[in-house]
């Protein structure tokens, strides 16, 4: 799961102490995505994509974690 407060992974926006939202795409506040003009800033690894993106290897990280606690066979 992604926070949509601050964009980390691992919590809900109800457990966040995050008092205002911040931007996916460049993980700044004040503003959102779709007003945003600077370069992508992944918050969660800082690599130069959006929080959002499925390229993020925080993101993948966290899948990978996900489906091993399922235990989806290999
Ligand atoms: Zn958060
Ligand atoms: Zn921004
Ligand atoms: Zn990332």
């Amino acid at each position: 799961m992604r926070c949509c407060t601050c964009q980390r992974y691992g919590h809900g926006k109800d457990r966040c102490k995050k008092p205002a939202a911040v931007c996916v795409r460049c993980g700044k506040g004040g503003h959102v995505e779709r007003d945003c003009s600077a370069d992508p800033h992944c918050v969660n690894c800082l690599g130069d994509h959006t929080a959002s993106s499925n390229m993020c290897p925080k993101f993948l990280e966290k899948q990978a974690i996900l489906r091993y606690r399922i235990g989806v066979p290999s």
